[in-house]
């Protein structure tokens, strides 16, 4: 502490408290009011190095009314070490006029010896007139629980922060006010992952995150947070993100909406990566749908798929549509001449030109060893036999090829349309399959429409070959 000159100008100590002269109160009950609050106060003659304390102050301390020394050294013994230099340089500040008043935190050493936070205010109330301080009074209050408090607070900020930063995906806190506007006061460092931002760059306005938001499911995103919002659901998506660096991924979020006494909507949630989930989710759903010889639908999928086409046709009464059912001719020879694996050459080679033939929306599918079948919206019998002549056209004009070796391929095709009165869209198939053999019984390498015969028995009309 510098030492200061005595100085002939001092204001008396007590001329602080009248200093609003419509607010007059007796000093001693302004010590009493201080003592009761747990504040203590001092009072320093900065020119002798004496200083003054309540019994209050003493009593903070442990300390008996009549103990403890009236010596500034003394008092700055007291001080933690870690503290000390930041007291001084506070102190100083404020005798050189830098600062308004004086006011700082630090521990203090007790009578037993331990250590209590507390909180110094002060002010010079004399100078000299030179400026150097004379005379200086303050309080001193206990905040150690105060510090407890806020040092638990922190350390269980901490605890969440760093859990929610270990969770391998972005936990959130999303709110939208009644305006609309989106922002994030919570984000876990997971958002460095999820959508390549950092917390502060979405936590006033959310509208980078939507920029993050594969255009194909933007209005889903969005309308899938009004509805959560509108009736408190929980907020349920899967939705694609394109980053700047992982490219284009998925992410699952979960949340739930909390209405706020302001109209706002505040969303506590989790997003997750999804990516892996949705490859595994694709590549089951192709190995449960697609036959891995031709690429074409299995079995189970056509089925699924023309009985959807079914439905929509018996609902629909003037929707029509057609069914095909294809066989390859002697396929049996042809493994037998050239071998099993020449055999699925043949196999994918006729499924290209099948698929080829096909406009979008035509089902096709692969039902048996060497059978496929295909059902054609909107399209009449009339369309299916043409569409059944240019596959036969194309089964001709590309013959399969084993080194120099054309190999022929015929098929044999029976059609029927899909009724509104059957059950189902097997029993087109089935029909189809009753032409099917008549085309086969007639000499296989022809089209043949299903046709009732007069005594109810499977038939079929010769169409074109
Ligand atoms: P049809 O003209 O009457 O249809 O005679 P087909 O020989 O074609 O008919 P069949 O039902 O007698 O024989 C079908 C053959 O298809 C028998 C079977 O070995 C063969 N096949 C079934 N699945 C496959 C396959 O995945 N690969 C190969 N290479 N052959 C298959
Ligand atoms: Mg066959
Ligand atoms: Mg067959």
């Amino acid at each position: 502490m510098p030492k200061t000159e005595p100085q002939d100008d001092a204001t008396p100590a007590s001329s602080s408290l009248e200093c609003d002269t419509r607010f007059h109160i007796d000093p001693e009950l302004v010590t009493v009011a201080l003592t009761g609050s747990g504040t203590g106060l001092w009072d320093r003659d900065v020119v002798t190095g004496e200083i003054r304390y309540s019994p209050a102050w003493k009593a903070m301390l442990g300390y008996a009314p009549h103990e403890l020394s009236n010596r500034i050294e003394d008092a700055y013994v007291r001080v933690h070490p870690d503290d000390l230099a930041h007291v001084r340089a506070t102190m100083q500040a404020h005798f050189e006029s830098k600062t308004d008043s004086y006011v700082v935190e630090h521990r203090i050493r007790c009578k037993d010896g331990s250590y209590k936070w507390i909180c110094s205010r002060g002010k010079v109330i004399s100078r000299g007139s030179d400026g150097r301080a004379q005379r200086m009074i303050g309080t001193s209050t206990d905040i150690t629980a105060l510090r407890e408090t806020a040092t638990n607070l922190q350390h269980t900020i901490d605890l969440i922060t760093n859990l929610t930063n270990e969770v391998p995906g972005l936990v959130f806190q999303y709110r939208r006010s009644v305006d609309g506007h989106g922002s994030v006061p919570y984000a876990s460092d997971g958002i460095r992952d999820i959508y390549e931002l950092a917390p502060e760059d979405v936590a006033r306005n959310a509208d980078a995150i939507e920029a993050r938001i594969d255009p194909r499911d933007l209005d889903v995103f969005r309308q899938s947070l009004l509805d959560s919002a509108a009736h408190l659901t929980p907020w349920h998506l899967e939705y694609r993100v394109n980053l700047p660096r992982q490219g284009s991924c998925w992410r699952q979020g979960d949340a739930r909406p909390q209405r706020m006494p302001d109209g706002s909507t505040l969303w506590h949630g989790f997003i997750s990566d999804a990516t892996e989930h949705k490859r595994i989710e694709a590549e089951l759903h192709e190995l449960a749908t697609v036959d891995h010889l031709t690429q074409l639908s299995n079995r189970r999928h056509f089925t699924a798929q023309s009985e959807a086409e079914f439905t929509r046709i018996r609902h629909a009464p003037n929707e029509i549509a057609a069914m095909l059912m294809l066989d390859l001719d002697h396929f049996k020879l042809l493994n037998d001449r050239w071998g099993h694996a020449l055999g699925d050459l043949a196999l994918s080679h006729f499924a290209r030109l099948l698929r080829a033939e096909a406009r979008t929306g035509d089902l096709i599918g692969r039902i048996g060893g060497e059978e496929f079948a295909a059902v054609l919206p909107g399209a009449s019998i009339e369309d299916a036999v043409t569409f059944a002549r240019r596959i036969q056209q194309r089964v001709e004009a590309s013959p399969l090829m084993s080194g120099e070796t054309r190999i022929a391929l015929t098929v044999s095709i029976g059609i029927d349309r899909m009724r509104p009165t059957d059950a189902g869209a097997t029993q087109a198939l089935s029909r189809c399959d009753k032409a099917l053999y008549v085309a086969k019984e007639r000499g296989r390498n022809r089209i043949e429409t299903y046709e009732e015969s007069p005594a109810g028995e499977a038939n079929g009309r010769s169409s074109c070959k």
